[in-house]
């Protein structure tokens, strides 16, 4: 028994934390000799003092809070950060572990574990330090990208209104005709470039995960697509979606661009065929947007989410940024977005996204299929 009730004090004295034993009170009745090592007492010099004496005046309501909880409402271990005065008059950073023994035996007294966390709390400031300045440089970016926008939009408005005046009031050669088209084809062009450039720049920016309901997000892209569906004939249906969480605007861009793709390069030769699924994972699901188009080559299957790159003829309208915006809008929540598909054989996009929580807020799957 003896042997064993100093292996018990030697375990504590040689503890890395300071470990200490107070009343109901907070009154301190033991100190091990490792709280030298933390606050720079030694341990006599603590006891018969309140422990709360040493907590920062701003810690001490919820440090107070936390140990009248361990008393009255815990029978187990409760633990809290907050920061304590050393010896030198400096605070310093500390995590506290109560252990109620008042429960389980005679003895009158808690157990504290404190341990000093002042890198794990830097660290903390530090990443929370470069979290705001990334919001803050992405706000500017931001800012830039409308403005440079807006400057860039005005002159394109006039060379193609200029254009059209002098084709619409100048006798010219067929040759200079087809010229100023072409002139007017290319700040149209230029003018999708500029939206579909500012629609990237803004797909970082973070907005706190809602509960979406996809079928309401695909009828909506959908619904915004109405034109170009109707005019190439496409067919899309769409099976029962889940509930995610996840955020609608994006969530309705993210299906506007892969179906608007699926129209346009999906169908070959005959109208474009589009099945829109969702599979569940575990917590999460996938989502996949399916044609029955000329496929992509696994080489390219990658390389279409970079920017800027096109597989496609030039004549099929686009800037090559769809993708990219995509893959940004998916990366955003966690999620992954990739392609499965053999040239000829059609191609199927799929991305992953976490579900919504079964309970109150309803059913996993939305009702209604079909568009
Ligand atoms: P854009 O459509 O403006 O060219 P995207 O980034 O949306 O830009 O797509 C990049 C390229 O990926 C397209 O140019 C096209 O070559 C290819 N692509 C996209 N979707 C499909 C699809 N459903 N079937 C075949 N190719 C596709």
């Amino acid at each position: 028994m003896a042997t064993s009730f100093q292996g018990f004090r030697s375990l504590i004295e040689n503890s890395p934390d300071a470990i200490s034993l107070i009343d109901t009170q907070g009154k301190i009745l033991y100190g091990s000799a490792s709280t030298t090592k933390i606050l720079g007492y030694d341990p006599e010099e603590l006891v018969g003092r309140n422990c709360l004496e040493l907590i920062h005046p701003e810690d001490r309501d919820h440090s107070s809070r936390a140990l009248q909880d361990a008393v009255y409402e815990s029978p187990g271990t409760l633990q809290w950060d907050a920061r304590v005065r050393h010896k030198d008059g400096k605070y310093s950073w500390v995590e506290s572990t109560v252990s109620n023994l008042l429960f389980e035996s005679e003895v009158q007294a808690m157990v504290v574990h404190q341990r000093d966390i002042a890198a794990r709390r830097a660290a903390e400031v530090e990443s929370q330090r470069h979290a705001e300045e990334l919001a803050r440089s992405n706000l500017r970016l931001e800012e830039f990208a409308y403005t440079a926008a807006h400057d860039l939009r005005e002159p394109l408005r006039a060379i193609s209104s200029y254009v059209a005046i002098l084709l619409q009031k100048t006798q010219m050669e067929p040759n200079t005709k087809q010229m100023a088209k072409f002139i007017v084809d290319g700040a149209a062009r230029m003018s999708t470039l500029i939206d579909d450039l500012l629609s990237f720049a803004s797909t970082g920016v973070h907005a706190p995960p809602q509960r979406v309901d996809l079928q309401r997000a695909v009828a909506q892209a959908t619904q915004n697509l109405a034109q170009a569906i109707k005019v190439s004939g496409a067919l899309v249906t769409v099976d029962r979606l889940p509930v995610v969480r996840g955020n609608e605007i994006h969530l309705v861009r993210l299906f506007q661009n892969l179906i608007s793709n699926a129209v346009k390069y999906g169908g070959g030769e005959e109208p474009a065929e589009i099945h829109v699924t969702g599979e569940q994972r575990g917590s999460d699901w996938v989502i996949r947007v399916a044609d029955n188009g000329l496929g992509i080559a696994p080489e390219n299957q990658a390389r279409v989410f970079i920017p800027f790159i096109r597989l496609s003829d030039r004549d099929v309208p686009g800037t090559g940024l769809g993708l990219a915006v995509c893959k940004k809008l998916v990366e955003e929540w966690g999620g992954r977005i990739w392609i499965e598909s053999e040239l000829g054989a059609g191609s199927t996009f799929c991305f992953t996204i976490v579900a919504e929580e079964q309970g109150i807020l309803g059913p996993m799957l939305a009702d209604g299929a079909g568009v």
